[in-house]
């Protein structure tokens, strides 16, 4: 598959709308700021495909993007604002599990992790809750250039570690680096495969 084909698709604010739409769907997911949009950029050779940093406060959406009909990249709201309200956090942690419990393509739900920072609780949370609704996850770690590697090594070691505690199986794991494009074409590829053996 040829990530640079990438053609936006839609933008659902529901996912009632999601309807006749039988590609598998590899979907991303992370805080805000933890480098999704900058990923899906690098994994799309596009520079404006996923929008960056999207201020919270903003309408969310559920974004699609189709590479060469064969797979639907999802671009999953941020979770995890501090700034933004009870209310509007709920909204999209709303849309949120709602798209990951009821949508009937997902192949996998990617979760983001920055590579550059200690373990988060609320990424663990996260990654629990999956766990315990049997939500398909794999990890990608990002920045991995942003700090020494031994720096970087010690925290990935730390979030495994800490992962371990939920998982008896580490998911599917990605080290990445949207600056220097380490891992982009490992993780490109391992969707290509997982589409060819459908
Ligand atoms: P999003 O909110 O998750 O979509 O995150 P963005 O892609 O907008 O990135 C948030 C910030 O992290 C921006 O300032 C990016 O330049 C920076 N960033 C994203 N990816 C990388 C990376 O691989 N390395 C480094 N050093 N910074 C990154």
């Amino acid at each position: 598959m040829d990530f640079s084909k990438a053609k936006f698709d839609r933008s659902f604010g529901s996912v009632h709308q999601i309807t006749n739409n039988s590609k598998p769907q590899f979907a991303f997911i992370g805080r805000s700021n933890v480098g999704k949009s900058s990923l899906i950029n690098a994994l799309t050779s596009k520079k404006d495909m996923a929008k960056t940093s999207s201020k919270p406060g903003k309408t969310q959406l559920i974004n699609f993007f189709n590479i060469e009909d064969q797979v639907n990249l999802v671009d999953l709201p941020g979770y995890g604002y501090a700034k933004v309200s009870k209310k509007l956090r709920e909204q999209f942690e709303g849309l949120i599990t709602e798209y990951l419990l009821h949508s009937e393509s997902l192949f996998i739900v990617f979760v983001l992790i920055d590579a550059a920072i200690p373990p988060q609780r609320i990424d663990l949370e996260f990654l629990e809750w999956c766990g315990v609704h049997r939500v398909p996850v794999g990890i990608v770690f990002t920045k991995t250039d942003k700090k020494k590697p031994k720096q970087t090594e010690a925290n990935m070691t730390a979030f495994e570690k800490e992962l371990s505690k939920y998982f008896v199986e580490l998911p599917v794991t990605f080290e990445t680096s949207a600056n220097s494009k380490r891992g982009v074409d490992v993780l490109g590829n391992w969707i290509s495969q997982q589409r060819s053996e459908m």
